[in-house]
């Protein structure tokens, strides 16, 4: 399995892109650097998108990338998502009047974009790929994800506050080689990442002190621009073990 980092950040800003996790070219995990990395036809090669959630950093770039596909597919870009978002990209963006129904475009048979809704707890198929999704902590339905190629299986935490579930199934998996989780807020804001669903330094050492590792490296990813030299202080005083900031372009074999 080859992962590419497209963006992992909490905000866009030059040299900051939004979450983004390309597989093997053919599957990305949420959709916040699609077109601002690749090129038309990197993007033509990408199947199916599985989206953590319906807010705004992560599917930014599906009504983008919908609309320069066009003509360049020959079968529908796949777009994976909890019920709940599925019913948002509809309602609030593939609506007539933020952006056109591209899921009926060019043609209502062979349309650009397919939406396929999953349930958070039923594993499905995106592409070769297996994926579980689990409900994590977050305002809105919000899934981490289990990823397996039937070789390497990583794990993602999507956006989360201290959450359970998702720890359980990451301690049931045996192949695990990597864990990517968010860490958003500095420790001073905790407050705010508490109700907007997010992880300090402090909430991720309690929340990782819930995980078996046997091993395996965590890469953190969803740091907020604005508090990134105060977030990387706060992480170095914890002193975690074999735990690192992702950064854009990173690239990993598996
Ligand atoms: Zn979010
Ligand atoms: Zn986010």
């Amino acid at each position: 399995m080859r992962l590419r980092i497209l963006g992992c950040s909490g905000g866009e800003l030059p040299r900051h892109r939004t979450t983004c996790f390309l597989v093997d070219g053919r599957l990305a995990i949420d959709a916040g650097a699609l077109t601002a990395t690749l090129t038309l036809r990197q993007l033509a090669r990408v199947d199916d998108i599985i989206l953590t959630h319906s807010h705004f950093d992560h599917v930014k770039d599906v009504p983008l990338a919908a609309d320069l596909l066009i003509g360049h597919r020959k079968t529908p870009l796949r777009v994976h998502a909890s019920s709940e978002c599925a019913a948002t990209l509809r309602d609030s963006i593939f609506n007539g009047r933020l952006w056109p129904d591209f899921t009926r475009l060019p043609t209502r048979q062979n349309p650009v974009l397919q939406i396929r809704p999953f349930t958070p707890g039923k594993r499905f198929k995106a592409g070769r790929y297996a994926v579980d999704p689990v409900a994590v902590h977050h305002p809105v339905e919000s899934v981490g994800f289990v990823l397996s190629d039937g070789k390497a299986t990583i794990g993602v935490s999507g956006d989360t506050g201290p959450t359970t579930a998702f720890w359980k199934r990451i301690n049931a998996e045996r192949d695990l080689v990597a864990l990517l989780v968010e860490m958003s807020f500095p420790n001073a804001l905790q407050r705010l990442a508490d109700v907007s669903g997010h992880l300090t330094p402090n909430t991720l050492a309690r929340e990782l002190a819930k995980v078996n590792r046997n091993g395996y490296p965590v890469y953190l990813y969803h740091l907020k621009p604005a508090y990134e030299a105060e977030l990387r202080r706060d992480l170095r005083k914890l002193a975690l073990d074999n735990v690192r900031i992702l950064a854009m372009g990173d690239e990993f074999h598996f």
